[in-house]
């Protein structure tokens, strides 16, 4: 007899139960895909924006993913092969289901494609929504100041950078569109060698634009500098620290002059002679 034919007979009851089972399997798988769908909707901190983003909680939720930014990039004129006479690969892409930003909404890799910061920012004037906003990069002569973009922050990796090793190489720096404005060579003597000289890139963190071109000609297998989200790059020290050369934070200072800002409990209010020693016997 075969293994088949040892098979009990298919029952409408023992039908209903099989195909029950395999609804509720397929539901939970359903369930599970789901689950890593809308954890890849979710938007990585990571995520690089496009010129004259809006704050990012805003940005999402002003947005209409319609694309047009992505579409301007890809078909601005210098964005053309002279050699194919085909667009080259945009900057700004429309995160799909499988990268790690909010589905639809437009963001960039600097390691793929940088932004070339184009004199006449095409990408930000097209948004409909808002979530590009022109004045965040409008001078005071009512221009549009590719200088005055704010993707993020480059910031240099010493371990993996080789002009940290010693070993010459300013690939970042002759990248950066800003030379000697957002990245410089600093000058630094090798003591280990004693005889060569260190001339390491220091990213200038009030004019960066976080353009990601020195990101791109990066000549080491894992970029050694890379663009992050300017809070994310940056640290925090508290408000109230204060910088005695800084006019803000002198100004800060002035303003709360006179205002009673300190907290006072019972113990504040005695003199440290009130309490030393207290309850002590000798
Ligand atoms: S400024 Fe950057 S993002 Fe905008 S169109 Fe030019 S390359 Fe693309
Ligand atoms: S053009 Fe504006 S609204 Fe449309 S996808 Fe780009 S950022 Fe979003
Ligand atoms: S991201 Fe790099 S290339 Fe772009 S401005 Fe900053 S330092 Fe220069």
């Amino acid at each position: 007899m075969s293994k088949e034919d040892k098979k009990p007979p298919i029952t409408p009851r023992r039908k209903f139960f099989t195909l029950m089972a395999q609804n509720i399997g397929l539901g939970a798988m359903g369930g599970l895909l789901w689950t890593g769908y809308a954890a890849k909707a979710k938007s990585s901190p990571l995520t690089l924006r496009p010129p004259a983003a809006i704050k990012e909680e805003e940005f999402l939720r002003t947005c209409i993913k319609c694309g047009l930014c992505s579409e301007a990039c890809l078909n601005r004129p210098s964005n053309i092969d002279k050699e194919t006479n085909k667009a080259r690969p945009a900057t700004l892409k429309m995160a799909k289901a499988q990268d790690s930003v909010t589905i639809g909404t437009p963001f960039f890799t600097p390691r793929d494609v940088p932004c070339y910061m184009c004199e006449d920012i095409p990408c930000v004037p097209v948004c409909p929504s808002g979530a590009l906003d022109p004045l965040l990069v409008t001078n005071e002569k009512n221009e549009l100041d590719p200088q005055m973009m704010d993707m993020g922050l480059a910031v240099v990796d010493q371990n993996s950078c080789i002009a940290f090793w010693g070993i010459q190489c300013d690939a970042c720096y002759r990248a950066c569109p800003l030379l000697d404005v957002a990245i410089k060579l600093e000058y630094d003597r090798n003591e280990r060698t004693g005889k060569h000289a260190f001339l390491k890139p220091v990213v200038v963190m009030n004019a960066c634009t976080g353009c990601g071109l020195c990101e791109k000609a990066c000549v080491t297998e894992k970029a050694a500098i890379f663009v992050l989200p300017r809070e994310i790059a940056l640290g925090k020290p508290g408000s109230h620290y204060v910088k005695g050369w800084d006019t803000k934070d002198q100004q800060r200072v002035e303003e709360r002059v006179g205002k009673d800002v300190t907290t006072h409990t019972k113990r504040s209010e005695k003199k440290p002679q009130d309490y030393l020693n207290m309850d002590l016997e000798y």
